[in-house]
């Protein structure tokens, strides 16, 4: 046992589809996810009994109810496990933002607490476990890029664009997943497969092509609900982004940018006018290698 650090990235929704709702009240979807390089940090130090969460970030519960901590209850059950962890999460990821930050850190937990309680990574195992969590949470354990399809928890791994610079912005309001789902009227026809044209655009790692082909269906839902998203989108388009898409279900929404340079000055411009303005950019397959 050792003490042990974990990066948990966010995550964000190139192309997000509705395909039905289901008979348990869930949707199927069809979407293809990428992580960033903006993270939240897990540290794991030991405790003689239970699991401990701490995290100072308004809105984050610090308690059983944490996605970490109920990670951390499902993986010392499944390898039946006696001894504790305190696990104490530095928030950089807004939350409630549409950018998967507590299913990141649940998924960073199972990983972490390998390495913390020195148990060999089985990948089919965990990925079990964080099916468990939340839809997000078995992309996460690996990140990269993925089709995830079903509830988003059936995975088709895609190559990573990483690299790809993006100006994030969240306007400091929480938009609950749910509300948004009970909002969405799934229209009677068919729209454009996007998923389709934005494969061969990944494989050429052409941003161009890919911001030509951001779609999220959900994005109405919100803007409906919350006007200021649709003039983020503006304000990020206006100041020099190729493209800009809403994340999830909001509300934060990331704007692709030519260059760091540019990204830089828009940034500089941006930074006073909303409550978190990011740029980061996206990575590969990263929780593993992040690991301290
Ligand atoms: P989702 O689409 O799953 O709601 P999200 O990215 O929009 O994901 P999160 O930041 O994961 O939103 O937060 C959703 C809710 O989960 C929050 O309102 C918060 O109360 C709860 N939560 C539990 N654990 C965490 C955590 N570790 N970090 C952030 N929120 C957490």
């Amino acid at each position: 046992m050792k003490h042990t650090a974990v990066n948990a990235p966010a995550k964000i929704n190139l192309v997000l589809e509705i395909v039905r709702r289901r008979p348990d009240g869930y949707h199927d979807i069809r979407t293809v996810m990428h992580t960033l390089e903006l993270s939240d940090t897990l540290l794991f130090t030991p405790r003689q009994e239970g699991v401990l969460v701490s995290c100072d970030t308004p809105g984050v519960p610090a308690n059983a109810d944490n996605l970490a901590a109920r990670a951390a209850e499902l993986f010392r059950e499944a390898y039946g496990l006696k001894s504790g962890v305190h696990i104490h999460i530095q928030k950089r990821i807004p939350v409630a933002a549409g950018l998967g930050g507590g299913s990141s850190d649940a998924a960073a937990t199972l990983m972490g607490l390998c390495r913390f309680w020195n148990i060999p990574v089985n990948y089919r195992r965990l990925h079990a476990l964080a099916r468990q969590l939340g839809s997000d949470v078995p992309f996460l354990l690996k990140g990269g890029c993925a089709l995830g399809t079903g509830k988003g928890d059936r995975l088709f791994p895609w190559p990573a664009v990483p690299g790809l610079w993006m100006l994030v912005i969240n306007p400091g309001f929480a938009v609950p997943t749910p509300l948004v789902y009970k909002n969405l009227k799934l229209p009677l026809t068919s729209k454009k497969n996007y998923i389709n044209l934005l494969r061969p655009a990944i494989l050429k790692k052409n941003p161009e092509k890919i911001g030509q082909y951001l779609y999220n269906q959900l994005e109405t839902v919100t803007l409906k609900m919350h006007p200021e998203v649709g003039r983020i989108k503006e304000v990020l388009l206006a100041h020099g982004a190729t493209a800009a898409l809403m994340s999830g279900s909001g509300p934060t929404v990331f704007g692709i940018v030519p260059s760091p340079e540019a990204g830089q000055q828009m940034l500089r411009k941006l930074s006073g006018r909303y409550p978190f303005v990011c740029l980061t950019r996206t990575i590969g397959q990263s929780i593993r290698k992040n690991l301290r």
